[in-house]
């Protein structure tokens, strides 16, 4: 199957949590069937757990960005591992639900109150790193370096829990983390205000000796911008390129206000851009030029960030809408080109470039979004989609009597479907989600209750 082509009734075999054959018009026989349209497990590049106990919430009475990162602090000065766990648990549950089968977590939460070291350094991280092993997800831990407050700042009160004191403490605490087959470790500036540019390099070497993904949020806020030009004289983006931090390994997240330069830095060096389109139109932060990053070079990905909602086909619809709005133009993305944003181009942005394809040798990460629902129902009629463990199959409408008009089945998945239409998922050639059911986690909402509940008192 070539890539966004659209077959009918194929057995995909499962090897090791690996795809090992790929066969159109196969008979399912005692394969799982999986009936919908069956696409590459999605990636969540950029996600901070702990904000889910923000939505709603937030919501009240207006703020700014900055209002909006006070309440998010409040939480983050209660949470102890133990309830990070539970909470994260049911966090990414809920994105198993999604049909997320990765998750890039930029962790800054590292320290107990006052940046007291647990007996485990990284205690919160491995929280984290079991949340997703218990929902039945791959994570890529992208322990994030967090030192300032603000240009030559120190950090406050609540920032202690997030900072190593230096580049080098931070480095020496993340050397201790393991990987382990569902979980990658990488690294993360958490802006060019929370890292003092002679920390940067620290930073970036940790991972160019590991050939480990970088993340950064860059240029979200126009004061972040002025900050940067006040100190250093340059953009943020510069000051990344000019400490060796941008590449096919670094994905820069927000890139929302960018020079023309910026953009050109970003793309000629294949830097990755994560856009994050329902938390950039939630906290009012603006329209990135994903059209132009994306021209001059940069892939894209997509994350759902501050989890004001968790549904990658709306983060990739917002993308084409946001520009759409922009341009008063349609058609800047192809639903294909924007499902390899939440696919292929996402998991190689957090390191696993094996996943997110549907191909033999890839990772057996399935999302079958259904056909019937009454968003999606005769988009496709004829689909009839199997799959299993052992098997898998997939199916478009071209085999079957009951086909009608051309298929629609990548459009209907972008531009109609929701996180509500994922019916079943599977991980590495395991079945986390079926008909609906997290496998793992049986009440998902009530285990966000609980978790959240929790996190209040
Ligand atoms: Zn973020």
């Amino acid at each position: 199957m070539g890539s966004g082509a659209l077959e009918s009734g194929v057995l995909i075999e499962v090897s090791a949590g690996r795809i090992a054959s790929l066969q159109a018009g196969s008979a399912p026989g005692d394969a799982v069937v999986l009936d919908g349209l069956v696409i590459p497990g999605l990636a969540n590049a950029h996600s901070h757990a702990f904000h889910r106990a923000l939505r709603g919430a937030t919501q009240l009475g207006g703020g700014t960005f900055w209002t909006w990162r006070e309440t998010m602090y409040r939480v983050a000065a209660a949470l102890t591992p133990d309830e990070y766990l539970e909470l994260a648990r049911a966090v990414y549950a809920e994105m198993a639900l999604a049909g997320i089968t990765c998750v890039g977590e930029f962790h800054y939460l590292h320290h107990a109150p006052g940046g007291v070291a647990y007996d485990d350094p990284n205690a919160m991280g491995e929280a984290l790193i079991e949340a997703a092993a218990q929902a039945g997800i791959r994570i890529t831990l992208l322990d994030t370096c967090y030192l300032s407050s603000g240009f030559g700042a120190p950090p406050d009160e609540t920032q202690l829990r997030f900072s190593d004191g230096s580049g080098e403490a931070w480095a020496e605490r993340v050397s201790g983390l393991k990987e382990r087959d569902h979980a990658r470790v990488g690294a993360a500036v958490h802006s060019v205000r929370a890292v003092p540019a002679d920390q940067l390099g620290v930073v970036g070497a940790w991972a160019a000796q590991r050939h480990a993904p970088i993340h950064a949020h860059v240029s979200e806020q126009p004061a972040e911008n002025e900050g940067c030009l006040a100190a250093y004289g340059v953009t943020p983006t510069r000051l990344l390129a000019d400490h060796g931090l941008l590449g096919p390994r670094t994905t820069a997240v927000h890139a929302t206000h960018l020079t023309p330069q910026d953009i050109a830095l970003l793309g000629g060096s294949a830097t990755t851009v994560c856009m994050c389109p329902t938390t950039e139109r939630d906290l009012a932060d603006g329209i990135g030029p994903a059209r132009e990053v994306q021209a001059a070079g940069s892939p894209l990905s997509l994350g759902s960030d501050s989890q004001a909602v968790i549904d990658l086909f709306e983060e990739a619809r917002a993308m084409e809408l946001n520009e759409r709005l922009r341009t008063r133009r349609r058609g800047h993305w192809t639903a294909d080109a924007l499902l390899r944003a939440a696919t292929a181009d996402g998991h190689a942005s957090l390191g696993w470039p094996e996943a997110g394809t549907l191909k033999v040798g890839a990772l057996a990460d399935l999302v079958t979004i259904s056909l019937d629902s009454v968003r999606t129902a005769g988009s496709l009629s004829s689909v009839r989609t199997a799959g299993s463990l052992g098997s898998v199959r997939s199916a478009g409408p071209l085999d079957s009597p009951r086909a009608a008009g051309p298929p629609h089945g990548p459009e209907t998945a972008v531009f109609a479907a929701t996180s509500a239409d994922v019916s079943d998922v599977v991980a590495g050639g395991r079945v986390i989600v079926r008909r609906g059911i997290h496998q793992l986690v049986p009440d998902v909402a009530g285990a966000l209750r609980q978790a959240l509940a929790r996190v209040a008192s």
